[in-house]
């Protein structure tokens, strides 16, 4: 919209521009044009917008054959929205942007996020819509100049702190451009800029343990002007051998270190999550005939390489809300690293009960103890890997201590953001959880038809 649409159509609508939703609409058509053009979107791909006010980017976002959810606050916006456009493609949801369950974007197969954002909320914006695990592939903000600066900076720099790492050990933040306040009306009182983000491999970088890493931030930040080693004695007993191993000044400051030199940081406090011995110490287990009798003790290569039929668990948790937790496996998992899988899973030992391996399971794997229901058992198939898999459930009112040497990361997800999700990115899962979500689901009167 020009400028002088927006202002009739402000009085059409009777909305004089609130402050405190940071309602500053953009008026240069060329420039919404070439911000959602550095969104990439191709027809299919599915796009949050945050905060479309009259619909600046809404337009382009709608030419470009994406679909479009977009959330906004002010009612009087929403439906102004909705009249305008009435595109089958575009669903205008009136609520705020932090109250979004962000979970539900799961079920869609390509997912974008993008927002001119309302300037006093975009920090808790984009921590909300940055947070592990995210179903999205592209996030692109426009932002307070200084805002994206900091999300972008460089070591060493003014801009660069705690938020800088805490968002690009996750992402790649990209500066794309300055933005005149003289394109929004009203004008803000400072400029802006637009910034993309795209996820890290999650192999990346080097594996680390984020809690501690991002606490150790945290405390290196908490007085910029002083040295690091005062700052993180408490945690360091030899700082000279750690300077010299992650090669930093030992007086140095915490926005001296590159992202790299943080994690090599933490690795030397604590060491790393590493491969489960399990795998490496080649595990025996029972090998079955077509009826689950056990034939012999076999090792857990041998079961592998020649396909021989064996026994699991898979055990699926539930908060009291009846959401179900799913892990996403190690990365130095044999079979299927990084996929979607059960709450917890694990093969039958031998001498060992489905039962008492599927205690033994959440246990090592959860951290918990929790009386569990026997759902059903699923022949061995090529699906299953050849296991025959007892399925159980049971359900967990406290936290969770996911084994970080098994399991990369791990939510509560609501079952039907599940079933979407299954169905729309089945890759995304081992083909074994697939098969135990579709018998779950039909015992339970669940609809995940869409699954093969
Ligand atoms: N995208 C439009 C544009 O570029 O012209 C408007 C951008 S304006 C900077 C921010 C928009 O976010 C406003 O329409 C405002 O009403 C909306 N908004 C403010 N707080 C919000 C919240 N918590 N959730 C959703 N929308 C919000």
């Amino acid at each position: 919209m020009k400028l002088s649409d927006i202002r009739s159509t402000l009085q059409e609508i009777h909305v004089s521009p609130v402050k405190t939703l940071g309602q500053n609409f953009l008026h240069d058509q060329n420039l919404a044009r070439w911000i959602v053009d550095q969104a990439q979107i191709t027809s299919g791909d599915y796009v949050l917008e945050i905060g479309p006010g009259l619909g600046a980017l809404t337009k382009f976002l709608l030419e470009k054959g994406a679909r479009v959810l977009a959330i906004e606050k002010d009612t009087r916006l929403a439906n102004f929205l909705r009249e305008r456009f009435s595109h089958e493609q575009l669903e205008v949801l009136n609520i705020d942007a932090l109250k979004f369950d962000a979970r539900t974007l799961f079920s869609h197969r390509r997912v974008k996020l993008l927002g001119n954002l309302p300037y006093n909320i975009s920090s808790a914006l984009i921590l909300r819509f940055l947070a592990h695990p995210s179903p999205i592939s592209l996030w692109l903000f426009t932002l307070q100049k200084e805002m994206a600066m900091r999300l972008s900076a460089k070591p060493s720099t003014h801009d660069y702190g705690g938020l800088t790492l805490r968002i690009q050990l996750r992402h790649h933040v990209k500066y794309l451009r300055t933005v005149a306040a003289t394109v929004f009306f009203p004008r803000p009182d400072v400029d802006s800029a637009v910034v993309r983000l795209l996820p890290r491999d999650p192999q990346e970088l080097p594996p680390h343990d984020e809690e501690l890493l991002v606490k150790l931030i945290r405390l290196g930040f908490s007085q910029r002007r002083k040295q690091l080693r005062k700052l993180l004695r408490e945690r360091v007993d030899d700082w000279d051998a750690l300077s010299r191993h992650v090669d930093i000044d030992p007086k140095g400051r915490a926005e001296e270190l590159s992202l790299l030199q943080w994690i090599a940081l933490a690795n030397f406090i604590a060491p790393p999550p590493s491969p489960d011995m399990r795998l490496t110490n080649n595990e025996r287990f029972p090998v079955v005939d077509k009826n689950d009798k056990i034939l012999r003790d076999a090792s857990r290569s041998e079961v592998h390489a020649n396909n021989l039929r064996h026994r699991a668990v898979h055990i699926l948790i539930f908060n009291p809300a009846g959401e179900v937790y799913l892990q996403q496996r190690s990365r130095w998992k044999d079979r299927h690293p990084l996929k979607w899988d059960s709450s917890a899973a694990g093969h039958v030992g031998a001498a060992e009960s489905y039962d008492e391996t599927a205690q033994r399971e959440l246990k090592e794997e959860l951290g918990i103890t929790v009386r569990l229901e026997k759902i059903s058992k699923l022949p061995a198939s090529e699906r299953t890997d050849q296991e025959f898999v007892w399925l159980y459930q049971g359900e967990v009112a406290g936290d969770l201590s996911p084994n970080r040497t098994e399991i990369e990361t791990g939510a509560f997800f609501p079952e039907t953001v599940i079933d979407g999700w299954a169905a729309a990115r089945p890759e995304d899962f081992a083909p074994g959880f697939i098969e135990c979500w579709k018998v779950y689901r039909q015992k339970n009167g669940g609809n995940c038809g869409a699954l093969t």
